[in-house]
Protein backbone atom coordinates (compact mmCIF):
# COMPACT_ATOMS: atom_id res chain seq x y z
CA UNK A 1 0.00 0.00 0.00
CA UNK A 2 3.08 2.32 0.77
CA UNK A 3 3.69 4.85 -2.27
CA UNK A 4 7.62 4.57 -2.25
CA UNK A 5 9.21 1.39 -1.50
CA UNK A 6 9.01 -0.19 1.98
CA UNK A 7 12.47 -0.17 3.26
CA UNK A 8 13.27 0.19 7.13
CA UNK A 9 13.43 3.82 8.76
CA UNK A 10 16.67 2.60 9.92
CA UNK A 11 17.99 2.15 6.42
CA UNK A 12 16.77 5.26 5.09
CA UNK A 13 18.46 6.90 7.48
CA UNK A 14 21.90 5.49 7.07
CA UNK A 15 21.43 6.03 3.61
CA UNK A 16 20.81 9.96 4.34
CA UNK A 17 23.54 10.28 6.68
CA UNK A 18 26.05 8.37 4.31
CA UNK A 19 24.78 11.59 1.68
CA UNK A 20 23.89 8.15 -0.38
CA UNK A 21 19.93 9.06 -0.92
CA UNK A 22 18.73 12.84 -0.54
CA UNK A 23 16.50 14.17 2.30
CA UNK A 24 15.23 16.41 -0.32
CA UNK A 25 14.36 13.03 -3.08
CA UNK A 26 12.39 11.60 -0.19
CA UNK A 27 9.86 14.68 0.84
CA UNK A 28 9.25 14.98 -3.17
CA UNK A 29 8.62 11.34 -3.16
CA UNK A 30 6.02 11.99 -0.29
CA UNK A 31 4.97 15.10 -1.58
CA UNK A 32 4.36 13.33 -5.11
CA UNK A 33 1.88 10.92 -3.09
CA UNK A 34 0.13 13.37 -1.09
CA UNK A 35 -0.74 14.96 -4.17
CA UNK A 36 -2.09 12.41 -5.79
CA UNK A 37 -3.95 10.69 -3.03
CA UNK A 38 -4.52 13.02 -0.45
CA UNK A 39 -7.65 14.76 -2.03
CA UNK A 40 -9.19 11.62 -1.82
CA UNK A 41 -8.06 10.33 1.93
CA UNK A 42 -8.17 13.52 3.23
CA UNK A 43 -5.28 12.24 5.99
CA UNK A 44 -3.96 15.65 6.94
CA UNK A 45 -5.59 19.35 8.27
CA UNK A 46 -2.12 20.76 7.44
CA UNK A 47 0.98 19.76 4.65
CA UNK A 48 3.95 21.53 5.57
CA UNK A 49 5.67 21.17 2.07
CA UNK A 50 7.99 24.35 2.32
CA UNK A 51 9.03 23.41 5.97
CA UNK A 52 9.64 20.35 4.39
CA UNK A 53 11.27 21.39 1.90
CA UNK A 54 13.61 23.66 3.87
CA UNK A 55 14.35 21.05 6.88
CA UNK A 56 15.53 18.54 4.04
CA UNK A 57 17.98 20.56 2.15
CA UNK A 58 19.73 21.75 6.00
CA UNK A 59 19.83 17.38 6.60
CA UNK A 60 21.32 17.30 3.22
CA UNK A 61 23.50 20.03 4.19
CA UNK A 62 24.63 18.47 7.25
CA UNK A 63 25.45 15.55 5.57
CA UNK A 64 27.61 16.97 2.78
CA UNK A 65 29.24 18.57 5.04
CA UNK A 66 30.18 15.67 7.54
CA UNK A 67 28.13 15.86 10.01
CA UNK A 68 25.33 13.64 11.46
CA UNK A 69 21.81 14.54 10.59
CA UNK A 70 20.73 12.08 13.24
CA UNK A 71 19.14 8.26 13.47
CA UNK A 72 16.23 9.81 11.93
CA UNK A 73 17.66 11.51 8.81
CA UNK A 74 15.72 11.85 5.99
CA UNK A 75 12.85 10.22 7.67
CA UNK A 76 9.69 11.55 7.10
CA UNK A 77 6.72 12.20 9.70
CA UNK A 78 3.27 13.23 10.34
CA UNK A 79 2.13 14.72 13.51
CA UNK A 80 -1.71 14.39 14.81
CA UNK A 81 -3.10 17.69 14.81
CA UNK A 82 -3.45 17.77 18.70
CA UNK A 83 0.59 18.06 19.08
CA UNK A 84 1.37 21.78 19.78
CA UNK A 85 3.86 23.13 16.26
CA UNK A 86 5.37 26.63 17.16
CA UNK A 87 3.99 29.25 14.96
CA UNK A 88 2.20 26.44 13.11
CA UNK A 89 -1.84 25.94 13.54
CA UNK A 90 -2.99 23.62 16.31
CA UNK A 91 -6.55 22.51 15.81
CA UNK A 92 -7.39 19.40 17.22
CA UNK A 93 -9.47 19.37 14.32
CA UNK A 94 -12.10 21.85 15.96
CA UNK A 95 -13.48 24.87 15.25
CA UNK A 96 -12.84 26.24 18.63
CA UNK A 97 -9.01 26.90 18.14
CA UNK A 98 -9.39 28.03 14.77
CA UNK A 99 -6.69 30.68 14.01
CA UNK A 100 -4.09 29.78 17.33
CA UNK A 101 -0.77 29.06 17.18
CA UNK A 102 0.90 27.37 19.90
CA UNK A 103 3.75 29.62 20.78
CA UNK A 104 6.15 26.19 21.40
CA UNK A 105 6.92 22.80 20.28
CA UNK A 106 5.96 19.43 22.02
CA UNK A 107 8.70 17.80 23.18
CA UNK A 108 8.36 14.97 20.77
CA UNK A 109 8.06 17.63 17.52
CA UNK A 110 11.26 18.71 18.75
CA UNK A 111 12.87 15.58 19.91
CA UNK A 112 12.08 13.88 16.48
CA UNK A 113 13.93 17.36 14.31
CA UNK A 114 16.45 16.79 16.10
CA UNK A 115 16.85 13.21 14.84
CA UNK A 116 16.75 14.14 11.78
CA UNK A 117 12.91 13.12 10.99
CA UNK A 118 11.10 15.67 8.60
CA UNK A 119 7.49 16.82 9.64
CA UNK A 120 5.84 16.50 6.42
CA UNK A 121 2.06 17.73 7.79
CA UNK A 122 -0.68 17.71 10.66
CA UNK A 123 -2.99 14.91 10.70
CA UNK A 124 -6.77 14.43 11.20
CA UNK A 125 -8.50 13.39 13.85
CA UNK A 126 -11.94 13.04 15.92
CA UNK A 127 -12.49 16.34 17.39
CA UNK A 128 -10.06 16.54 21.11
CA UNK A 129 -9.35 12.97 20.24
CA UNK A 130 -13.37 11.97 21.02
CA UNK A 131 -13.92 9.32 18.64
CA UNK A 132 -13.42 6.11 17.06
CA UNK A 133 -13.90 6.86 13.22
CA UNK A 134 -12.12 10.34 12.65
CA UNK A 135 -15.80 11.49 11.45
CA UNK A 136 -16.41 13.92 14.69
CA UNK A 137 -13.59 15.80 12.83
CA UNK A 138 -14.89 19.68 12.37
CA UNK A 139 -12.79 19.54 8.99
CA UNK A 140 -14.68 16.10 7.50
CA UNK A 141 -13.91 12.75 8.01
CA UNK A 142 -10.53 10.82 6.26
CA UNK A 143 -10.86 7.95 4.46
CA UNK A 144 -9.72 4.66 4.93
CA UNK A 145 -6.88 4.09 2.36
CA UNK A 146 -7.66 0.23 1.61
CA UNK A 147 -11.21 1.57 0.76
CA UNK A 148 -12.30 4.59 0.80
CA UNK A 149 -16.28 4.52 1.51
CA UNK A 150 -14.68 3.44 4.77
CA UNK A 151 -13.51 5.11 8.00
CA UNK A 152 -9.66 4.82 9.02
CA UNK A 153 -10.95 4.41 12.85
CA UNK A 154 -9.89 6.53 15.28
CA UNK A 155 -9.50 9.07 16.61
CA UNK A 156 -5.55 9.27 15.03
CA UNK A 157 -7.32 8.23 11.70
CA UNK A 158 -5.35 10.64 9.63
CA UNK A 159 -2.24 9.70 11.30
CA UNK A 160 -2.67 6.11 10.63
CA UNK A 161 -4.42 6.53 7.21
CA UNK A 162 -0.82 8.88 6.25
CA UNK A 163 1.21 5.98 7.12
CA UNK A 164 -0.89 3.69 5.13
CA UNK A 165 -1.06 5.76 2.32
CA UNK A 166 2.69 6.26 1.92
CA UNK A 167 2.65 9.71 2.62
CA UNK A 168 5.40 9.60 5.43
CA UNK A 169 7.35 6.92 6.45
CA UNK A 170 5.52 7.39 9.89
CA UNK A 171 3.26 9.16 12.03
CA UNK A 172 2.34 9.94 15.74
CA UNK A 173 -1.20 10.08 17.05
CA UNK A 174 -1.94 9.79 21.07
CA UNK A 175 -3.90 6.71 22.61
CA UNK A 176 -5.92 7.32 25.42
CA UNK A 177 -8.36 5.00 24.77
CA UNK A 178 -7.16 3.20 21.64
CA UNK A 179 -6.63 6.05 19.43
CA UNK A 180 -3.38 4.60 18.15
CA UNK A 181 -3.96 0.76 18.20
CA UNK A 182 -7.79 0.85 16.54
CA UNK A 183 -6.76 2.97 13.82
CA UNK A 184 -3.18 1.31 13.25
CA UNK A 185 -5.65 -1.94 12.99
CA UNK A 186 -8.59 -0.54 10.97
CA UNK A 187 -5.58 0.55 8.51
CA UNK A 188 -2.95 -2.48 8.52
CA UNK A 189 -0.15 -0.76 9.82
CA UNK A 190 1.70 -0.92 12.97
CA UNK A 191 0.39 1.19 16.08
CA UNK A 192 1.79 1.58 19.77
CA UNK A 193 0.72 2.70 22.98
CA UNK A 194 3.71 3.01 25.51
CA UNK A 195 3.66 2.46 28.93
CA UNK A 196 1.98 5.65 30.65
CA UNK A 197 4.97 7.92 31.13
CA UNK A 198 7.16 6.27 28.56
CA UNK A 199 6.80 9.44 26.26
CA UNK A 200 6.88 12.93 26.92
CA UNK A 201 3.46 14.61 26.64
CA UNK A 202 4.68 18.19 27.01
CA UNK A 203 2.84 20.32 24.28
CA UNK A 204 0.16 17.25 23.68
CA UNK A 205 -3.52 18.71 24.31
CA UNK A 206 -4.57 17.13 27.15
CA UNK A 207 -8.19 14.93 26.65
CA UNK A 208 -8.20 12.79 29.80
CA UNK A 209 -4.87 13.32 31.64
CA UNK A 210 -4.36 10.23 33.43
CA UNK A 211 -4.91 8.60 30.53
CA UNK A 212 -3.46 9.88 27.20
CA UNK A 213 -0.27 8.98 26.00
CA UNK A 214 1.77 9.66 22.39
CA UNK A 215 2.97 6.69 20.03
CA UNK A 216 4.10 5.94 16.68
CA UNK A 217 2.48 4.03 13.74
CA UNK A 218 4.91 2.82 11.02
CA UNK A 219 5.25 0.11 8.46
CA UNK A 220 7.01 -2.10 10.92
CA UNK A 221 7.72 -3.09 14.01
CA UNK A 222 11.07 -2.09 13.50
CA UNK A 223 10.34 0.95 12.79
CA UNK A 224 8.02 1.69 15.64
CA UNK A 225 10.85 0.55 17.55
CA UNK A 226 13.03 2.92 16.46
CA UNK A 227 10.89 5.85 16.54
CA UNK A 228 9.71 4.77 20.85
CA UNK A 229 13.65 4.45 21.19
CA UNK A 230 14.31 7.83 19.96
CA UNK A 231 10.69 9.93 21.94
CA UNK A 232 11.39 7.51 24.56
CA UNK A 233 12.53 8.73 27.92
CA UNK A 234 12.29 11.43 30.66
CA UNK A 235 11.33 14.75 29.90
CA UNK A 236 11.52 17.57 32.76
CA UNK A 237 8.96 19.77 31.25
CA UNK A 238 6.51 16.88 31.82
CA UNK A 239 6.60 15.67 35.57
CA UNK A 240 4.62 12.07 34.66
CA UNK A 241 7.25 11.36 32.07
CA UNK A 242 9.07 8.10 33.71
CA UNK A 243 12.74 9.41 34.95
CA UNK A 244 14.67 6.29 33.86
CA UNK A 245 16.20 5.38 30.35
CA UNK A 246 14.51 2.75 28.64
CA UNK A 247 15.73 -0.05 27.30
CA UNK A 248 16.98 0.00 23.56
CA UNK A 249 13.97 -2.01 21.98
CA UNK A 250 15.25 -2.09 18.36
CA UNK A 251 17.77 -4.83 20.02
CA UNK A 252 14.96 -6.41 21.52
CA UNK A 253 12.95 -7.46 18.62
CA UNK A 254 15.99 -9.37 17.25
CA UNK A 255 15.25 -12.30 19.86
CA UNK A 256 12.38 -14.67 19.34
CA UNK A 257 9.65 -15.75 21.53
CA UNK A 258 10.72 -19.05 22.46
CA UNK A 259 9.75 -19.89 26.07
CA UNK A 260 7.36 -16.65 26.43
CA UNK A 261 3.91 -17.29 27.83
CA UNK A 262 1.60 -16.28 25.76
CA UNK A 263 -1.78 -15.45 27.39
CA UNK A 264 -5.45 -15.69 26.24
CA UNK A 265 -8.45 -14.11 28.08
CA UNK A 266 -10.38 -16.11 28.74
CA UNK A 267 -13.47 -14.22 30.18
CA UNK A 268 -12.65 -11.63 27.73
CA UNK A 269 -15.69 -9.55 26.57
CA UNK A 270 -17.40 -11.44 23.28
CA UNK A 271 -18.03 -9.47 20.66
CA UNK A 272 -15.37 -9.67 18.10
CA UNK A 273 -16.65 -10.45 14.28
CA UNK A 274 -15.77 -14.51 13.22
CA UNK A 275 -12.98 -13.25 10.72
CA UNK A 276 -11.21 -11.16 14.08
CA UNK A 277 -11.41 -13.90 16.29
CA UNK A 278 -9.91 -16.66 13.33
CA UNK A 279 -7.06 -14.06 13.05
CA UNK A 280 -6.71 -14.17 16.34
CA UNK A 281 -6.65 -17.57 16.93
CA UNK A 282 -4.51 -18.15 13.57
CA UNK A 283 -2.01 -15.20 16.33
CA UNK A 284 -1.77 -17.88 19.14
CA UNK A 285 -1.05 -21.09 16.57
CA UNK A 286 1.79 -19.26 15.27
CA UNK A 287 3.13 -17.89 17.77
CA UNK A 288 2.93 -21.69 19.68
CA UNK A 289 5.05 -22.93 16.81
CA UNK A 290 7.48 -20.23 17.22
CA UNK A 291 8.40 -21.69 20.43
CA UNK A 292 6.08 -19.60 22.66
CA UNK A 293 3.56 -21.60 25.72
CA UNK A 294 -0.28 -20.45 25.50
CA UNK A 295 -1.75 -19.89 28.59
CA UNK A 296 -5.58 -19.40 29.71
CA UNK A 297 -5.71 -16.29 32.21
CA UNK A 298 -8.27 -14.41 33.84
CA UNK A 299 -8.97 -10.42 33.88
CA UNK A 300 -12.53 -10.67 35.37
CA UNK A 301 -12.69 -6.55 35.41
CA UNK A 302 -11.49 -6.71 31.88
CA UNK A 303 -15.19 -6.12 31.10
CA UNK A 304 -15.80 -2.83 33.14
CA UNK A 305 -13.46 -1.22 31.32
CA UNK A 306 -15.49 0.79 29.17
CA UNK A 307 -18.15 1.44 31.48
CA UNK A 308 -15.30 3.29 34.04
CA UNK A 309 -13.26 4.75 31.39
CA UNK A 310 -17.05 7.18 30.40
CA UNK A 311 -16.62 8.09 33.44
CA UNK A 312 -13.17 9.31 34.08
CA UNK A 313 -12.16 10.56 30.38
CA UNK A 314 -14.89 12.41 30.22
CA UNK A 315 -14.94 13.91 33.82
CA UNK A 316 -10.94 14.65 32.62
CA UNK A 317 -12.05 16.27 29.66
CA UNK A 318 -14.50 18.56 31.28
CA UNK A 319 -11.95 20.06 32.98
CA UNK A 320 -8.94 20.28 30.40
CA UNK A 321 -11.21 21.49 28.45
CA UNK A 322 -12.71 24.27 31.00
CA UNK A 323 -9.59 26.53 29.24
CA UNK A 324 -11.31 26.88 25.62
CA UNK A 325 -13.57 29.83 26.87
CA UNK A 326 -12.87 32.51 24.14
CA UNK A 327 -10.06 34.32 25.91
CA UNK A 328 -7.08 32.93 25.56
CA UNK A 329 -7.56 30.61 22.95
CA UNK A 330 -8.75 30.46 19.06
CA UNK A 331 -12.40 31.14 18.27
CA UNK A 332 -14.19 33.79 20.13
CA UNK A 333 -17.97 34.80 19.62
CA UNK A 334 -18.36 38.55 21.14
CA UNK A 335 -21.56 38.75 23.33
CA UNK A 336 -23.07 41.66 25.33
CA UNK A 337 -21.44 40.13 28.58
CA UNK A 338 -18.41 37.88 29.47
CA UNK A 339 -20.98 35.17 30.90
CA UNK A 340 -22.24 35.41 27.09
CA UNK A 341 -19.01 35.20 25.72
CA UNK A 342 -18.26 32.00 27.22
CA UNK A 343 -21.12 30.54 26.27
CA UNK A 344 -21.27 31.72 22.59
CA UNK A 345 -17.94 30.65 22.03
CA UNK A 346 -18.87 27.03 23.53
CA UNK A 347 -21.45 26.48 21.93
CA UNK A 348 -20.01 27.06 18.55
CA UNK A 349 -16.86 26.19 18.55
CA UNK A 350 -17.47 22.31 19.92
CA UNK A 351 -18.75 19.80 18.48
CA UNK A 352 -21.70 17.77 19.40
CA UNK A 353 -19.54 14.40 21.10
CA UNK A 354 -16.70 17.24 22.61
CA UNK A 355 -20.60 18.27 24.06
CA UNK A 356 -21.75 14.96 25.72
CA UNK A 357 -18.39 14.49 27.05
CA UNK A 358 -17.90 17.46 28.72
CA UNK A 359 -21.50 17.49 30.14
CA UNK A 360 -21.20 13.66 31.19
CA UNK A 361 -17.93 14.64 33.48
CA UNK A 362 -19.56 17.35 34.85
CA UNK A 363 -22.77 15.74 35.65
CA UNK A 364 -19.71 12.86 36.91
CA UNK A 365 -17.81 15.19 38.73
CA UNK A 366 -21.06 16.95 40.42
CA UNK A 367 -21.86 17.29 44.01
CA UNK A 368 -23.88 14.52 45.23
CA UNK A 369 -23.19 12.26 42.19
CA UNK A 370 -19.50 12.47 42.78
CA UNK A 371 -18.93 9.21 44.91
CA UNK A 372 -21.28 7.53 42.73
CA UNK A 373 -20.10 7.91 39.61
CA UNK A 374 -16.12 8.95 39.57
CA UNK A 375 -15.41 7.88 42.59
CA UNK A 376 -16.87 4.36 41.85
CA UNK A 377 -14.91 4.50 37.97
CA UNK A 378 -11.62 4.78 40.04
CA UNK A 379 -12.25 1.74 42.08
CA UNK A 380 -12.88 -0.33 39.40
CA UNK A 381 -10.13 1.01 37.41
CA UNK A 382 -7.69 -0.10 40.73
CA UNK A 383 -9.30 -3.71 40.26
CA UNK A 384 -8.81 -3.69 36.03
CA UNK A 385 -4.88 -2.58 37.02
CA UNK A 386 -5.05 -5.81 39.90
CA UNK A 387 -6.34 -8.27 37.58
CA UNK A 388 -4.23 -7.41 34.75
CA UNK A 389 -1.14 -7.62 37.55
CA UNK A 390 -2.12 -11.23 38.02
CA UNK A 391 -2.56 -12.28 34.37
CA UNK A 392 0.91 -10.82 34.01
CA UNK A 393 2.32 -13.39 36.81
CA UNK A 394 1.40 -16.12 35.02
CA UNK A 395 1.76 -15.00 31.07
CA UNK A 396 4.37 -12.33 29.88
CA UNK A 397 1.81 -10.69 27.06
CA UNK A 398 -1.51 -10.95 26.49
CA UNK A 399 -3.24 -11.34 22.90
CA UNK A 400 -6.63 -9.50 22.01
CA UNK A 401 -8.40 -8.56 19.22
CA UNK A 402 -7.01 -4.68 19.05
CA UNK A 403 -10.89 -4.28 17.23
CA UNK A 404 -13.71 -5.76 17.34
CA UNK A 405 -14.44 -5.24 13.60
CA UNK A 406 -12.23 -4.52 10.50
CA UNK A 407 -12.78 -0.92 9.25
CA UNK A 408 -16.38 -0.02 9.05
CA UNK A 409 -18.40 1.93 6.01
CA UNK A 410 -19.22 5.74 6.80
CA UNK A 411 -22.26 6.53 8.54
CA UNK A 412 -22.01 2.72 10.22
CA UNK A 413 -22.44 3.83 13.77
CA UNK A 414 -25.16 6.13 13.12
CA UNK A 415 -25.78 8.54 15.41
CA UNK A 416 -25.66 6.19 18.67
CA UNK A 417 -22.77 7.18 20.19
CA UNK A 418 -22.65 3.76 22.62
CA UNK A 419 -21.86 1.96 18.98
CA UNK A 420 -19.00 3.72 18.88
CA UNK A 421 -17.48 3.85 21.79
CA UNK A 422 -18.02 -0.63 21.73
CA UNK A 423 -15.09 -0.29 19.35
CA UNK A 424 -12.94 0.57 22.01
CA UNK A 425 -13.86 -2.89 24.09
CA UNK A 426 -10.48 -4.40 23.90
CA UNK A 427 -7.90 -0.92 23.73
CA UNK A 428 -9.27 0.65 26.78
CA UNK A 429 -8.42 -1.53 29.65
CA UNK A 430 -4.94 -0.88 28.89
CA UNK A 431 -4.85 2.67 29.53
CA UNK A 432 -6.48 2.65 32.73
CA UNK A 433 -4.14 0.18 33.92
CA UNK A 434 -1.43 2.62 32.62
CA UNK A 435 -0.04 -0.68 30.69
CA UNK A 436 1.44 -0.58 27.05
CA UNK A 437 -0.12 -2.41 23.95
CA UNK A 438 0.11 -2.30 20.41
CA UNK A 439 -1.41 -3.58 17.50
CA UNK A 440 0.74 -5.51 14.78
CA UNK A 441 -0.95 -5.81 11.49
CA UNK A 442 -1.89 -9.76 11.12
CA UNK A 443 -3.94 -10.38 7.50
CA UNK A 444 -6.90 -9.66 6.68
CA UNK A 445 -10.62 -10.63 7.50
CA UNK A 446 -14.02 -9.64 5.67
CA UNK A 447 -14.18 -7.88 2.19
CA UNK A 448 -10.10 -8.77 2.61
CA UNK A 449 -9.61 -5.51 4.89
CA UNK A 450 -6.47 -5.43 7.45
CA UNK A 451 -7.33 -7.05 11.18
CA UNK A 452 -4.81 -6.40 13.69
CA UNK A 453 -4.09 -8.32 16.74
CA UNK A 454 -3.26 -6.54 20.16
CA UNK A 455 0.02 -7.09 22.36
CA UNK A 456 -0.59 -6.19 25.63
CA UNK A 457 2.31 -6.29 28.27
CA UNK A 458 3.07 -4.99 31.87
CA UNK A 459 4.28 -2.27 32.61
CA UNK A 460 7.74 -1.55 31.15
CA UNK A 461 7.66 -4.81 29.76
CA UNK A 462 7.70 -2.85 25.92
CA UNK A 463 10.57 -5.15 24.89
CA UNK A 464 8.95 -8.77 25.17
CA UNK A 465 5.57 -6.95 23.62
CA UNK A 466 8.02 -5.94 21.01
CA UNK A 467 9.49 -9.59 20.55
CA UNK A 468 6.12 -11.29 20.46
CA UNK A 469 4.73 -8.17 17.28
CA UNK A 470 8.06 -9.03 15.55
CA UNK A 471 7.10 -12.87 15.88
CA UNK A 472 3.86 -12.06 14.28
CA UNK A 473 4.92 -9.74 11.42
CA UNK A 474 7.66 -12.13 10.61
CA UNK A 475 5.42 -14.84 10.04
CA UNK A 476 3.20 -12.88 7.82
CA UNK A 477 6.61 -12.39 5.36
N1 LIG B 1 -12.41 6.23 21.13
C1 LIG B 1 -12.12 6.55 22.49
C2 LIG B 1 -12.84 7.82 22.86
O1 LIG B 1 -13.58 8.28 22.07
C3 LIG B 1 -10.64 6.69 22.68
C4 LIG B 1 -10.11 7.96 22.16
C5 LIG B 1 -8.63 8.11 22.32
O2 LIG B 1 -7.90 7.16 22.61
N2 LIG B 1 -8.18 9.35 22.17
O3 LIG B 1 -12.68 8.36 23.89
Amino acid sequence: MAAPAMVTAASIAAAVRAGTTKAADLVEQHLAAIAAREPEIHAFNLVLADEARAHAARIDALAAEGNDPGPLAGVTVALKDNMCTRGIPTTCSSKILAGWKPPYDATVVRTLQDAGAIVVGKTNLDEFAMGSSTENSAFGPTRNPHDISRVPGGSSGGSAAAVAAGFSHFSLGSDTGGSIRQPAALCGVVGVKPTYGYVSRYGLVAFASSLDQIGPFANSVEDAALVLDVIGGHDPHDSTSIPQPHPSLVGAIQQGVEGLRIGRIADLPAGADPDVQARLDLAFETLQAAGATIVDVEVPAFSFGLTAYYLIAPAEASSNLARYDGVRYGLRVEAADTDSMYGATRTAGFGDEVKRRIMLGTYALSAGYYDAYYGKALKVRRLIHDDFERAYQQADVLLTPTSPSVAFKFGAKGDNPFAMYLCDTYTIPTNLAGHPGMSVPFGTGAEGLPVGVQVLAGTLQEPTMFRVAAALERSMK
